[in-house]
């Protein structure tokens, strides 16, 4: 079976036509991404038998040779779905429609199911996403630089009443700084650290030894100098110089995660800042890319990712 969606011909993606495909449709688009190499019928994903019972109502299988019960999801990172293949597909399409991202919270208005539900579905999806860069090597030209992020303590309103933010003793300790290497008219890779410094480590795992190496004045970045080739950029007496020396890339990655924060998720935690950071830096890197083939890339992957350890029973736990 062609599944409409996975024609060249389906450029567009909405609500809209999702919830006309139905139910059925939707399950067999899974169906079809998970197993490709039998046209969507099922196969065994514990002995890799083609046998199997069609438990219909269930949406289940019982394989014929080893009795095991699955589903289309089983071993994915999508395995206790709570959502029916219409709402997690709509899911998925809004997830990938917000270009800053989405909250939690208006998450589970527009699709009206309980918070803790789209928490759980957004983080697993941002797993997902962030598995695409596993494995990258930057070359060509690689941009680096850091964004502080959070531990922000409002001044107090009376002058008399302020403290020196900048001493250790008044810092909060959920600052982080994410440090993102971009290769222009490549990928963007983003870090979680507490100094920006710890980029040279970084660059020194993922970059290839021959690219060239753009950074601010920042001192930290000298030790570049001496094993890549560099292009340094004094923000204080120049801006984007027509020589190519610049980090406007990797800017306008931190202006797009800037913005998701504040304007979606106003306030996050250092523990999950590096998902917000990847989920920004997919949003970046996919941008000239329609709904329909954003939707498409998370389906794929998430039927290829093994089931997640880290947000199962999360909320169980907590
Ligand atoms: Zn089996």
């Amino acid at each position: 079976m062609q599944h409409f969606l996975l024609s060249a011909q389906s450029r567009s993606l909405s609500l809209k036509k999702i919830y006309k495909m139905g139910e059925q449709s939707a399950y067999e688009l899974f169906r079809a991404i998970r197993w490709p190499e039998t046209d969507g019928e099922a196969v065994c994903p514990r002995c890799g038998c083609t046998e199997s019972y069609d438990i219909k109502s269930r949406r289940k299988f019982e394989c014929k040779g080893c009795k095991h019960h699955y589903s289309v999801t089983s071993g994915t990172v999508l395995h206790s779905r709570k959502l029916d293949f219409t709402d997690l597909l709509a899911a998925i399409c809004l997830f990938v429609t917000g270009a800053k991202g989405m909250s939690a919270i208006q998450f589970s208005r527009t699709m009206d199911v309980q918070y803790k539900t789209a928490w759980v579905l957004c983080h697993k999806l941002r797993e997902v996403l962030a598995d695409e860069t596993d494995n990258v090597v930057l070359s060509g030209e690689v941009e680096i630089d850091g964004c502080y992020v959070g531990g922000h303590i409002r001044p107090a309103n009376l002058k008399t009443d302020r403290v020196d933010r900048r001493r250790k003793e008044h810092q909060t300790g959920t600052r982080r700084v994410v440090i993102a290497l971009r290769e222009r008219y490549g990928r963007t890779i983003p870090f979680v650290g507490k100094l920006e410094s710890e980029g040279v480590d970084i660059a020194r795992g993922i970059v290839d030894p021959d690219a060239t190496i753009f950074a601010d004045e920042g001192s930290h970045w000298d030790l570049l100098d001496h094993e890549f080739k560099t292009g340094r950029v004094n923000h204080s007496t120049e801006y984007s110089l027509l020589n190519g020396k610049h980090t406007n890339w990797v800017e306008s990655y931190f202006a797009r995660l800037r913005k998701m924060i504040s304007g979606q998720h106003h306030w996050v935690s250092p523990r999950y800042l590096y998902q917000y950071a990847e989920h920004a830096a997919w949003l970046e890197d996919h941008r000239t890319t329609d709904i329909a083939g954003l939707t498409r890339k998370i389906v794929d992957a998430a039927m290829l990712a093994p089931k997640s350890n880290k947000f199962k029973g999360y909320w169980q736990r907590s």
